[in-house]
Parts: C-alpha cells; sequence; structure tokens
C-alpha cells in the first residue's frame, strides 16, 4: 500500500511559473453559490486561472495536463490573522527576533498546509516587506503575505512586543508603528504607513472614537484598508464599527460592547445589545475576525465556550466572519497550519455550514483585503490559488486536510 501512494505522489509532476497547466475533470467548490460544480476542467496561463470548461478539456501546447477524478478543489486558504514572528517553536528562546531560517520554514508549511495568503496584523515591516516580496514573485514557498502598519495610543508602545518590532529605532515613532496623539500630522503619518509597503492600517489600543474616525476617513483618502481591535478600551465595539474601519478582531472583545470589566464567565442572559452590534456590523460591512484558536486551551475554558457562542450568534444574525488564528503554526509536531483548526471550531462549536466555513477563509477574507477580484473563490481571471483536496469538504470539513496538492500562481507544491 505504502509503495502505491509513493508512485501516485510522485506521478504529479513540478510546475513552476508561467507553465500552462490544465486541471481536468474536478469537482470545484463554488464559494461564491454555494455549490459544488461536478466535473470541470481548469485551464491556468501565466498563473491565471484562463479559462473553465465545461467537461475534459485537453487544449494545445500544454504543458501539464492532470486527470484529477473524484478529487475536489477549493480557493487557496487565507489566514487573517497571523503573527509569523511570534508563532513558532523557537519563541520560547528568542521571542521577538525570530531567525529568518525560522521564519521561513513556518511560511513554507503553512503553504504546505493550503494557506495561500496570510494577513498578518503586526510585525516589523523591515522583516515583512523582504518576505513579502519574496512571497509574491515565488522565490520562497510562502503564502502571499499583506501586512498593516499598527496605529495606537502613544503608551501602549511601552509594551515588549513593541519594541521588539522597532529594534534599532524607537517604537511609537516608526512608520509601522506609529503613537497617535492630538499633534500627529495624519496625512503624513498616513502617507509614511502605506510608503512601507503596508496595505492598511492596524488600530490597536488607546484610540478615541473620534480619532478612529479621522484615522479611517484618511486611510481612506489614501486607498488604506482599516482593521481593527474590537475595542480600543476607550471606544468600544459600535463606535469601533461605526467608524469606518473593515473589521474587528477577536471575540470575546465585543464583551466591552456590554461593559469595561467584562464578565467572561458566562454569555450574557439577554444579549440584546449584542444583537444590536450584530447588525451595526452588517449595516456598517464590517468583517469579523473571532480567533477561536487562542481561546482553546485549558485555563481560558470560559473564555472559549463564550467565545463560541458569541461567534455563532454572529453567525446566525448574518455577520461576515473571516477566520484568522492569531498565530499561524508552530510546524514542529503539527502536521497542518492552526487554520484548519479554526475552521474546525466554527463547525463543531459554532454550527457554522461547512460551505460557510469555507468561505470564511476565502472569499470572505478576500473582501476584507480588499482582493476580492483577484483571489478568494476558483474563478476566470482570478489567480490559479488553490488546494486540490483528496475528499469533499463540504461532506466534513476536516477534509480540507485531505490535501493533495496546493497551487499558488500557478506554481504547484507537492505536500
Ligand atoms: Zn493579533
Amino acid at each position: 500500500m505504502k509503495q502505491f501512494i509513493l508512485i501516485l505522489l510522485t506521478s504529479i509532476p513540478l510546475v513552476s511559473y508561467g507553465q500552462s497547466t490544465i486541471l481536468q475533470n474536478i469537482n470545484i467548490i463554488d464559494v461564491i453559490n454555494d455549490e459544488i460544480k461536478p466535473g470541470k476542467s481548469i485551464e491556468i496561463k501565466e498563473g491565471i486561472i484562463h479559462k473553465i470548461h465545461d467537461s475534459i478539456f485537453f487544449g494545445e501546447n500544454t504543458d501539464t495536463v492532470l486527470n484529477l477524478e473524484n478529487k475536489y478543489v477549493i480557493p487557496g486558504l487565507i489566514d487573517s490573522h497571523t503573527h509569523i514572528e511570534h508563532s513558532g517553536n523557537w519563541s520560547a528562546a528568542s521571542p521577538y527576533n525570530p531567525p529568518r531560517k525560522n521564519l521561513l520554514e513556518l511560511l513554507k508549511h503553512a503553504l504546505y498546509g493550503g494557506v495561500t495568503t496570510i494577513r498578518e496584523m503586526a510585525c516589523d515591516v523591515r522583516i515583512m516587506a523582504e518576505l513579502s516580496r519574496a512571497a509574491h514573485i515565488d522565490l520562497i514557498p510562502s503564502p502571499d503575505i499583506f501586512y498593516p502598519s499598527l496605529f495606537a495610543g502613544p503608551p501602549f508602545f511601552k509594551d515588549p512586543r513593541a519594541n521588539a518590532g522597532a529594534l534599532g529605532a524607537i517604537p511609537g515613532h516608526v512608520s509601522w508603528f506609529r503613537g497617535i496623539d492630538e499633534k500627529t500630522d495624519l496625512p503624513m503619518a498616513i502617507a509614511q504607513a502605506k510608503g512601507n509597503g503596508s496595505t492598511a492600517l492596524k488600530l490597536y489600543a488607546l484610540l478615541k472614537p473620534d480619532q478612529i474616525k479621522q484615522i479611517s476617513q484618511e486611510a481612506h483618502n489614501q486607498n488604506l484598508k482599516v482593521w481593527a481591535h474590537a475595542s480600543t478600551q476607550y471606544a468600544k465595539p459600535s463606535e469601533v464599527v461605526e467608524s469606518g474601519v473593515q473589521s474587528i478582531s477577536h471575540a470575546t472583545m465585543l464583551l466591552y460592547e456590554l461593559s469595561a470589566k467584562p464578565d467572561y464567565t458566562k454569555y450574557p442572559d439577554n444579549d440584546s445589545t449584542l444583537q444590536n452590534l450584530f447588525t451595526k456590523m452588517i449595516d456598517n460591512n464590517v468583517s469579523f475576525d473571532p480567533t477561536l484558536f487562542i481561546y482553546n486551551n485549558s485555563e481560558r475554558e470560559n473564555r472559549f465556550n463564550i467565545a463560541t457562542r458569541i461567534t455563532q450568534k454572529a453567525y446566525e444574525a448574518g455577520v461576515r466572519i473571516i477566520a484568522g488564528t492569531d498565530s499561524i503554526s508552530a510546524y514542529l509536531n503539527f502536521p497542518f497550519p492552526f487554520i484548519h483548526d479554526e475552521l474546525g471550531y466554527y463547525v463543531h462549536n459554532c454550527n457554522f455550514s461547512n460551505i460557510y466555513a469555507l468561505k470564511t477563509a476565502t472569499i470572505n477574507a478576500a473582501i476584507t483585503l480588499g482582493l476580492e477580484k483577484e483571489i478568494g473563490s476558483i474563478e476566470e481571471a482570478k489567480k490559479a490559488n488553490l488546494v486540490v483536496l483528496d475528499k469533499n469538504p463540504i461532506e466534513n470539513i476536516d477534509n480540507t486536510k485531505s490535501i493533495s496538492f496546493i497551487m499558488k500562481n500557478g506554481v504547484l507544491y507537492k505536500r
């Protein structure tokens, strides 16, 4: 049996950038129309899905034709909340200054686990800009990386994580870790953030509602997205949501809508305040990134239970959910990146449908990144970022782990 598997694995050829490929006779999981499209052929040219054919298609002068009968293809997974500098097994020894080789291992592990894009949620952009460039042009096996610059009230930058992310400079006074007060020249600060390669701002602690509003407005003028914590201490979730941000993070932070000192022991008996918040999120087109993965440990059992309840209620209310791990992976001893766990919690603990769970890590995430025309679904003219599975993920979400191979920009990575 082992020998048989080996032959099967090695029968998939290497495909590099620029080559044309046809994925023949495959079942497409369509996350736009929530259906399976059986027996399609996907024609890939120059890293782009050139055409989707209704039946078996051979093409002319195609470099590689793969018959994938009985297999399923989903869009490449997007982890909407990563911290790669703090996530690996090295972090105990070298918490905030990871060796580059470890970062490369971690990114490779994520890609081979089906993650083709990450939203890196606060980082040293000097490191991330270089990795992002290499990933985007396929110099390294890595998900494509999109990152923000972090804005917060000046006292936040005493945090050791800020120090680590600005080594050699003064945290709070660099374009990617910027302390904001009434004297800040906002258009200039935001232009500098854009100049360092950020595609968004992340709004963190100690910002007031009117500051969030001003920052969001100017960020949008300069064509940057705004991603925020669900509460910034001075602003409660509804104030953050109504300020023009595109997403809010961390499920239990929604409890700040009820009280400045939330009760983490139980889900509120009367949750009408949360229901009103969900309505505001929908009205303001704000995505919700619950990060259940970080709550799932024995010391935080209560928080995990409350976080899953909040996430389920948000889902039932119709809020757009995006899957993020607040980590990414630990790679050693873990066969898969944590996004698969996050999707599992949505289905097993929050009653999501399997197809909706898939949307959280594909099209919903792409919308929040502002990249829905390029990634997030298997459609013509989009990037050939996809994961081929042996088993149907609509029958069981855990089948996202039955990975046969991954493609990013049309380049094939065999697991
Ligand atoms: Zn985070």
